[in-house]
């Protein structure tokens, strides 16, 4: 089987980790400080399931409750990964607001996304429960996933489901 192009973006509020998932698993490293401004793609060959991908990962500047998303970010994806942290309750918020965004350009049931919470590393100063992020992304239909970028935990996973997500939803199957 030929290697698939695929192409996923991250989206969600600013200072969530997004950058760093992103660079711990292409770079398998944790940078503590990366240009939060910085828009850049970065490309993954990678296998899944047998499967294997020319992957590129568009890591967006992030966005907010008002934000309007530029319409790049709606062609040519095939997948959302969709991040808070779990420290942020505004991020949480804004996860929301991207995710509506989101479905009213592309359709709830067609658009591969996977929610993603990140900073699982901060015990003491978490203020979104495991359950509240589980049951988002229930009432989404949508895989959930805790992460840290800084312990390089369930990383490797999240691109791993967007993928089987991405290719689920070609084959017409439904997560219900
Ligand atoms: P972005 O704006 O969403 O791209 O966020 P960045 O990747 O730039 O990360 C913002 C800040 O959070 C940086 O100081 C990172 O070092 C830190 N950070 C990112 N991921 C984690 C994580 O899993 N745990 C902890 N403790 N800090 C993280
Ligand atoms: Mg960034």
């Amino acid at each position: 089987m030929p290697a698939k192009d695929r192409k996923i973006a991250f989206m969600g509020f600013r200072s969530v980790g997004k950058s760093s998932l992103i660079i711990q698993y292409v770079e398998n490293q944790f940078v503590d400080s990366y240009d939060p401004t910085i828009e850049n793609t970065f490309a993954k060959h990678t296998k899944v399931g047998g499967q294997e991908y020319n992957l590129l990962v568009v890591d967006t500047a992030g966005q907010d409750e008002y934000s309007v998303i530029p319409q790049s970010y709606f062609i040519n994806i095939n997948g959302y990964v969709l991040v808070y942290s779990v420290n942020s309750q505004k991020s949480f918020d804004v996860v929301k607001h991207v995710y509506n965004k989101i479905i009213d350009m592309k359709g709830r049931m067609t658009v591969p996304i996977v929610l993603v919470g990140n900073k699982k590393d901060l015990r003491i100063e978490r203020v979104i429960s495991e359950e509240e992020g589980k049951h988002l992304a229930e009432s989404w239909k949508v895989p959930f996933l805790e992460a840290s970028a800084k312990e390089n935990s369930s990383v490797k996973d999240i691109f791993d489901t967007v993928l089987n997500t991405i290719k689920q939803k070609e084959n017409g199957e439904t997560p219900e």
